[in-house]
């Protein structure tokens, strides 16, 4: 699918880092990317018992409420943990129906080191503009489109696609 992206952040995120995950997005996808305005932290998704974010609320959000005309995706980033109800923890949530996906950034740091934690977002954005833009998850721990369930599986990560994540990406680029 070519397209336009909105890359946006959930509550207060560095501007390099979504110009970081806009540009890996644009470089790896037939997508043009562009940042739009930053929207508040999703209190609405906020379990206080947990002290995470529901990560599908967020999602259905995204793609019902935030999805602008004249953009086909939506990708946000926040310094958030997030869950899902059987699942103690996940670092990103996508849906292709609503064409949106979230990473919570805040799994991803691994103390001082910058470059670590700025290659696990670059990781995760793939991941996340694949899912928003209609790829499926992928079972395959090495390929950019499987869900780490840990930040630290991503560092062994080469960042390239499987085969058949190849095929499909080729495939949903022919109009
Ligand atoms: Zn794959």
């Amino acid at each position: 699918m070519a397209g336009t992206l909105s890359v946006v952040s959930l509550g207060n995120v560095h501007r390099g880092l979504l110009e970081l995950a806009a540009a890996t997005a644009a470089q790896h996808f037939e997508l043009v990317t562009v940042i739009d305005p930053g929207l508040a932290e999703p209190q609405y998704a906020f379990n206080p018992t947990r002290k995470q974010h529901n990560a599908s609320a967020i999602v259905r959000k995204l793609g019902q409420a935030h999805l602008k005309p004249g953009r086909d995706a939506i990708l946000a980033l926040g310094h958030i943990d997030l869950f899902e109800p059987e699942m103690d923890y996940v670092i990103g949530d996508g849906d292709r129906d609503f064409r949106a996906a979230v990473v919570g950034l805040s799994r991803l740091r691994d103390g001082r080191d910058d470059e670590r934690f700025t290659r696990r977002v670059q990781l995760m954005s793939l991941w996340g503009a694949g899912q928003a833009i209609g790829l499926r998850s992928c079972d395959d721990a090495r390929c950019v489109m499987n869900l780490p369930e840990r930040a630290d599986d991503l560092d062994r990560r080469s960042g390239g696609f499987c085969a058949p994540c190849k095929q499909q990406l080729i495939k949903n680029a022919q109009p």
